[in-house]
């Protein structure tokens, strides 16, 4: 299998040559040059496979340059009961107590308590290996405000020839978070709390990826959600929970995605094209509704800073969405030329584009239907779920479940794709129940552990100097 821009001019590669990649050289995002086809007969054997081995077989599909043993063991080992508590590892629970047919799909049980685990784990994995093959090392550099920080860092810990330099706004992640990422003790490990705000940090990491001849002295990477192995990773648990909802291959399923940067249903996207028999993709956004416009009116509007909300769901609280390229890239028949036009110039631009109206009517041909939720609504959804199901739900989960219950219809079960613990985001649920959410027995003393972590000034030079000392 090869890869291509949806921009167009660059040269298609293999996978492990764009894995350690971001954007491909033209700034488009990597597909694949087609999506394989699963047929009726390799679902109804794939339905029968334990976790790691679908993985493997859906990512053999993807990957030939990769030995299969290789791949299989290295699927094996991500997907465990011990990492990610139990057997099935993305469980379905059923909500028919809020609406018969609907599904909860558990993708939240791994190191991080959110789904971007799902992927990271694998990814972990895949650069440790591509990088003893090539005899190369990485030091990863990234920003975060929360989630994907700590993804990247449970996932790299411990890997060899990998670093991970994380900048994080000091004092202003939540405790939880905070105690997530600083409790680390590996020395490959190094978290950078710098004096200013998330942009302060953004900026940073812009500046020193933007030297290229610093990038390249130190091997400086990301790990980014444009990323296409995460992509992929996603795609197995979308076959996971239709083959839970099912019995049989000529049934249809729903499924509603919490949407941010566009990463997560996107998956669902690739999955769809592939063959599984999804009737809906639901997307989901909170109050930065960028993408519940675009599937409602053909318009993309990137929004500025000033009209970027801040949540309480915030790792949904996105101005533009990063992987969303790959779709209209596939909704405008591949047409990169036309997709470098929309993404290149008219973004730069106009801070945007609106498709035509013959380009608007293919969406549907998609299965992508849309929605909004809010502050009000992540509250009573989180007690209706409490108050029917016994079930707590975390505020990103709330949205996709608020927005599944206007989409759902009779007869197609929905499956919900939960991307959160609710104990992640205890602020929220206090306000919606009254009550802590319950905390996993091994994170009891997680805020009491000792921290590890360099607190600098909202500084390029101080950053780059941590990284000149501590690089391998
Ligand atoms: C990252 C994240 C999302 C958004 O996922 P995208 O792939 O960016 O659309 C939703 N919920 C939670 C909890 C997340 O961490």
């Amino acid at each position: 299998m090869k890869y291509l821009s949806t921009r167009g001019d660059a040269l298609p590669r293999g996978f492990s040559d764009i894995l350690l990649e971001g954007l491909a050289p033209d700034g488009g995002l990597y597909l694949p040059t087609r999506y394989p086809r699963v047929d009726a007969a390799t679902l109804a054997r794939w339905r029968r496979l334990p976790y790691g081995d679908l993985a493997f077989e859906l990512l053999s599909l993807y990957i030939d340059d990769i030995p299969p043993a290789d791949l299989r063991r290295l699927c094996l080992q991500t997907y465990t009961e011990a990492v990610f508590g139990s057997a099935q590892i993305t469980p379905l629970k059923p909500l028919s107590g809020v609406g018969e047919g609907l599904w909860l799909q558990a993708l939240s049980n791994g190191p991080t308590l959110a789904f971007k685990d799902m992927a990271m784990q694998l990814l972990g994995r895949l650069f440790e290996y591509e990088l003893a093959r090539r005899g190369r090392t990485l030091n990863i550099l990234g920003a975060t405000s929360g989630d994907t920080g700590s993804a990247a860092e449970y996932a790299m810990r411990g890997k060899q020839g990998i670093r991970v330099f994380m900048l994080s706004p000091h004092g202003r992640m939540s405790p939880f978070q905070q105690a997530q990422m600083f409790s680390l003790q590996d020395a490959n490990i190094h978290n950078l709390a710098i004096e200013g705000v998330f942009d302060d940090c953004q900026d940073i990491v812009k500046a020193i990826s933007g030297d290229l001849a610093f990038k390249r002295r130190w091997h400086i990477g990301t790990v980014n959600s444009i990323n296409w192995a995460r992509l992929l990773a996603q795609v197995v648990y979308y076959f996971a929970g239709y083959f839970q909802a099912t019995r049989s291959e000529d049934q249809v399923v729903s499924f509603a995605v919490p949407s941010g940067n566009f990463g997560n249903v996107c998956a669902g996207h690739v999955a769809r094209m592939m063959g599984l028999p999804i009737r809906h993709l639901i997307v989901a956004t909170n109050e930065n509704d960028v993408l519940d416009e675009f599937f409602r009116s053909g318009r993309y509007r990137v929004r500025a800073s000033a009209q970027t909300y801040q949540t309480s769901s915030p790792s949904m609280d996105i101005s533009k969405a990063s992987n969303f390229e790959r779709f209209v890239f596939d909704l405008l028949g591949r047409d990169a030329a036309r997709t470098a036009e929309l993404f290149g110039d008219s973004l730069a631009r106009q801070g945007g584009f609106e498709l035509a109206p013959a380009e608007v009517a293919r969406i549907a041909g998609f299965g992508f239907v849309s929605g909004r939720s809010t502050h009000a609504d992540r509250l009573a959804t989180i007690r209706l779920v409490h108050e029917r199901c016994g079930t707590v739900i975390d505020p990103h989960t709330a949205d996709g479940l608020k927005v599944a219950l206007q989409q759902h219809e009779a007869g197609v079960p929905t499956i919900v794709l939960e991307t959160a613990l609710p104990a992640k985001f205890a602020a929220t649920i206090r306000e919606a129940l009254g009550c802590e959410p319950a905390l996993p027995a091994a994170l009891h003393d997680l805020e009491s552990l000792p921290r590890r972590f360099a607190l600098l000034p909202a500084d390029v030079t101080a950053v780059r100097h941590c990284i000149e000392t501590q690089a391998s």
